[in-house]
């Protein structure tokens, strides 16, 4: 069978779990060679040797997204090792949810420094391989949240932000045969959204229009796809993965 982004390079951030692992591992069933990224290396032993008995070839790096000279030394780490980088994966991101009143600096300036910021390094610090190359898929992990959510100011700013950056980089960087696309996740169970507060996670369910949250895997098929050549002419889109969430209110 034709596997979809066989040999090509691909670097996935936050890979040590939730939605990032499964994005690398689908990544490798479909013949990619991944550089996982956390923030720290003991986060991805697991996925490494998982995808190592897969026979799938492997980078592990520790780096913060939000630093640019750990970002710059984790992209030349890649280069050095794969030789190329055909994909990124921009999906580290965190949560610090709070009501506007009680939302702290701190809390802002963190989610925006690891959700906005982050990509943005990331993208950069990819930028010159990819066009030397004059091909590349960039997929960032933006969030259903982008269009408005009750106690995540941040949050939802951050991913906004994200969604504008994927939309004037399609622009930049269409010349150069870089598709850079979004993928946005509705709820998801996960790590993070397991370490919610239980009404939170209530509230956010009864919203949900399968009822259910979806899988880490219903987004990892969607990364995959923008990030293979069946939608190489794709750029610039935010594809929803969110069971219909965004398409309007519930009545119920
Ligand atoms: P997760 O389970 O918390 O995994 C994210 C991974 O990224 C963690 O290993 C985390 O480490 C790592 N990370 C955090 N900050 C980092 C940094 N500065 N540099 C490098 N790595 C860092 O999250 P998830 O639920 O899989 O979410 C993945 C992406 O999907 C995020 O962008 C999130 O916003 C988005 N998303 C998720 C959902 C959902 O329902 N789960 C819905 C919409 C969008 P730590 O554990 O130390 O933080």
């Amino acid at each position: 069978m034709l596997k979809r982004v066989q040999d090509k390079v691909a670097i996935v951030t936050g890979a040590g779990q939730g939605i990032g692992a499964a994005i690398a591992r689908r990544l490798a069933h479909e013949g990619a060679k991944i550089v996982l990224v956390d923030i720290k290396s003991e986060f991805l032993s697991d996925i490494v040797q998982e995808l190592t008995q897969l026979g799938a070839e492997t980078l592990s790096i520790a780096a913060d997204i939000s630093k640019k000279t750990q970002v710059v030394d984790m992209v030349a780490k890649a280069k050095d090792h794969f030789g190329t980088i055909d994909i990124l994966v921009n999906n580290a991101g965190i949560i610090r949810d709070g009501y506007l009143a009680k939302m702290s600096e701190d809390d802002w300036d963190k989610v925006m420094d690891v959700n906005l910021k982050g990509p943005f390094l990331c993208c950069q610090a990819v930028f010159d391989t990819m066009k030397s190359q004059n091909s590349g898929k960039i997929v960032n992990i933006v969030s259903r949240s982008w269009l408005g959510n009750i106690g995540q100011a941040n949050y939802s700013a951050s991913k906004g932000g994200l969604v504008s950056l994927t939309r004037t980089l399609a622009l930049e960087l269409a010349r150069f045969q870089i598709n850079v696309n979004a993928v946005a996740p509705g709820l998801i169970e996960t790590p993070m959204t397991r370490s919610m507060p239980e009404e939170a996670r209530s509230r956010l369910l009864r919203m949900q229009p399968t009822g259910k949250m979806g899988s880490v895997d219903d987004i990892a098929s969607a990364v995959c796809f923008l990030s293979s050549n069946d939608a190489a002419f794709i750029n610039g889109q935010i594809l929803h993965v969110d069971g219909g969430k965004s398409c309007g209110l519930l009545s119920l």
